[in-house]
């Protein structure tokens, strides 16, 4: 079998399983994908930036022309919006591209990599794709245990993932806490804060301050929550500039292509969008969290755009949902098998998918 010559890494690794896609639904259960609601992936349920379409429109009069591959007008944006230099900031194809990044350029057979038990499953992919110990610290109450955390690292660690706020938890570790951790990483352990959903929560800690001290830090951002460009694949790193120069080593010539580029240069300055965003989110979470308090159902307190639900029987909810045209987040992968996640959308989305909840428990007899 190929497999023998293969990278035993690769062989033993579990695909990454994304959110079930509208038309494969739409597909199997002969629906029209209009019909379908999506809450599975925390995508922007307003749709992208309206400036971004534009600005990508235009874009495409120049598909022809190799994109800007040093990224320099975004790039410049993104360094002045958050006061620095053009050298702290490494784009990605997706912030997950910049998560590859760093597993190529810091690690190894001989490294650790630190995150918690639920954390975002990619940083334990990427661990077992370069043949590192991927070392797990419980996070009781779904929190990241910063303590735990800095009590973890060895001379062999040379990443450590925060999400913040995670996914798939929503929930959030604060300043304080941040601040303590710091003080404790030694030099040879970069730090890395993924914050894909920064912008959601009211007063998220600076982290960026560490990036400006010049410490071993990397901070990740996306255009795939807040903008509403996910599909775009763009996302980014601010490390402090020795980080930064490795990894812009390590990336591919043009690995974001320059309808990306143009259509995240225009949805970072739309305002706008980000609010209408913001506003949509804060009445739908509010809306959830009054709805499963009065069905007595458990969920962990979110700061960004999606709630980890118990239902029971996850995975038995998500196809039930699914042949009802809903399609949230089964969570066994995440070993939560209890669990769903489900993304808050727009107030007739939200509505839709309560029903179809409700339905669904009503006929699996779980306590309503
Ligand atoms: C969605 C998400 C990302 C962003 O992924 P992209 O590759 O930028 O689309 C990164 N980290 C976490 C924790 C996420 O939930």
């Amino acid at each position: 079998m190929i497999d023998q010559y293969a990278n035993r890494f690769v062989c033993d690794l579990v695909a990454y399983e994304p959110g079930k896609p509208i038309d494969e639904t739409a597909r199997e259960l002969g629906l029209d994908p209009a019909e379908i609601v999506k809450v599975a992936s925390n995508e922007n349920p307003l749709g992208p930036s309206p400036l971004a379409k534009i600005a990508m429109r235009d874009a495409l009069e120049d598909a022809h022309i190799y994109p800007d591959g040093g990224g320099y007008r975004l790039r410049s944006a993104i360094a002045e919006s958050f006061g620095m230099e053009l050298s702290n900031v490494v784009l990605g194809n997706g912030s997950n591209e910049i998560i590859e990044l760093l597993c190529h350029t810091f690690l190894n057979r001989d490294a650790e990599l630190i995150a918690a038990k639920h954390a975002f499953v990619v940083y334990k992919l990427m661990a077992t794709l370069f043949g590192a110990k991927y070392v797990e610290v419980p996070d009781p109450g779904f929190i990241h245990d910063l303590d735990a955390m800095a009590a973890a690292i060895t001379d062999k660690t040379r990443l450590v993932f925060i999400a913040n706020p995670n996914n798939p938890t929503g929930t959030m570790v604060g300043q304080a806490e941040i601040d303590r951790f710091m003080a404790k990483v030694p030099e040879h352990v970069i730090v890395v804060f993924d914050e894909a959903y920064f912008e959601f929560p009211d007063a998220p800690p600076d982290v960026l301050k560490y990036v400006r001290e010049g410490r071993n830090v990397c901070v990740l951002r996306t255009f795939s929550k807040i903008h509403g460009l996910a599909a775009l694949r763009v996302g980014y790193g601010l490390a402090s500039k020795n980080v930064a120069t490795l990894l812009q080593k390590a990336r591919q010539p043009f690995n974001v292509n320059s309808v990306a580029q143009a259509g995240a240069l225009a949805a970072l300055a739309d305002a706008n969008h980000i609010a209408q965003t913001l506003a949509v989110n804060r009445a739908g979470m509010a809306f959830y969290e009054a709805a499963l308090a009065a069905r007595g159902l458990e969920y962990v307190p979110s700061f960004a755009n999606f709630l980890l639900i118990k239902t029971g029987h996850g995975d038995q909810v998500f196809r039930d949902m699914l042949k009802q045209g809903v399609i949230v987040r089964a969570m066994s992968g995440y070993k939560l098998p209890e669990w769903v996640r489900i993304s808050i959308g727009t107030a007739p989305q939200n509505d839709r998918c309560l029903e179809v909840l409700d339905s669904v428990l009503a006929s699996l007899g779980a306590p309503q």
